[in-house]
């Protein structure tokens, strides 16, 4: 299979194209999406911290901010997981040391007093809690320091949280998505980029293996609850059938969240919670809830 680019050896065949690629003319292309989501949206100079797990869609994401000299930090959070997380941020302390990036890491035991582990004997499904509590850090950590937090999500995880927060109803996180994550005029609350938003997932492990960028392969014991894995185990067989579902999905959560946000993101000042003065709907925010509900 040869290049219908260049006519060298295809390394990938992306079928939404139509096109078999060689490694340079695939990784082209690939940087030249990623560059167009930075574009506008985040400023070379500006000291932007990364959220990075050690998996590949995070290393990916690093890897090119660094080669490409935004001012970054690396972020790791370390929820408490036993023969999983040590395996990941050691991948990530590697890496940075030896490309002298600047990292910090933050512990859920440190923070909130106790670790994922020890949620879990407690809670069936431990993934809503360990996200609410991540976001919470990172951005508590975060903000007054650095003006924006990247994050690796890749184009399969976004369309399989769209269809996720449609089958639930979940209008108003669907009036979130986008390319930039925020809340307009809230100094709280950090605005959240997404630059590998409309990759494939497959594309990024290509990429990575193409360039030698090392990421930690172990998925955490947690991993996926079993509704996401079906919805991701659907998305992959339409698109085998149908190339290019997915950024058709995509693109149609855009356009609605644009809808959604003008009646559900007005601008009005959203409250402070009582106990710890984070922003939040109501009385009480959820990372509050969550550490009065395990506590009890
Ligand atoms: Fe946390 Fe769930 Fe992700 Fe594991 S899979 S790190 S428990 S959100
Ligand atoms: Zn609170």
């Amino acid at each position: 299979m040869n290049c219908d680019k260049c006519g060298k050896k295809a390394v990938i065949e992306l079928k939404y194209m139509g096109k078999k690629l060689c490694k340079s003319c695939f990784s082209r292309i690939f940087e030249r999406r990623v560059r167009k989501n930075l574009r506008g949206t985040v400023n070379k100079k500006e000291p932007v911290a990364v959220a990075v797990s050690g998996g590949k869609d995070s290393m990916v994401m690093l890897h090119l901010l660094n080669r490409w000299e935004y001012n970054i930090t690396a972020i790791c959070v370390d929820e408490g997981i036993e023969s999983y997380r040590e395996h990941t941020l050691s991948a990530v302390k590697t890496y940075c040391s030896e490309h002298k990036i600047p990292y910090k890491i933050f512990s859920f035991k440190e923070e909130f007093g106790i670790t994922i582990d020890e949620l879990k004997e407690r809670k069936k499904h431990p993934c809503s809690y360990c996200g609410v509590l991540r976001r919470n850090l990172i951005n508590r950590k975060v903000k007054n320091i650095y003006s924006k937090i990247i994050m690796a999500h890749n184009l399969d995880d976004e369309v399989q949280t769209l269809i996720m927060n449609f089958f639930r109803g979940e209008l108003e996180r669907m009036a979130r998505a986008g390319l930039k994550v925020g809340i307009k005029d809230i100094e709280d609350f950090v605005p959240v980029i997404k630059p590998l938003r409309n990759i494939p997932e497959k594309e990024i492990v290509t990429y990575a293996l193409i360039h030698n960028i090392p990421f930690a392969n172990n998925e955490c014991p947690y991993s996926f609850t079993a509704y996401r894995r079906d919805i991701a185990h659907c998305l992959n067989f339409l698109e085998n059938k149908h190339p290019g579902t997915k950024f058709a999905i995509l693109s149609s959560g855009d356009k609605l969240a644009e809808i959604l946000k003008s009646y559900f993101l007005t601008g009005a000042k959203p409250d402070k919670c009582r106990i710890c003065g984070n922003i939040c709907k109501g009385d009480i925010c959820k990372v509050c809830e969550l550490l009065k509900e395990i506590s009890s």
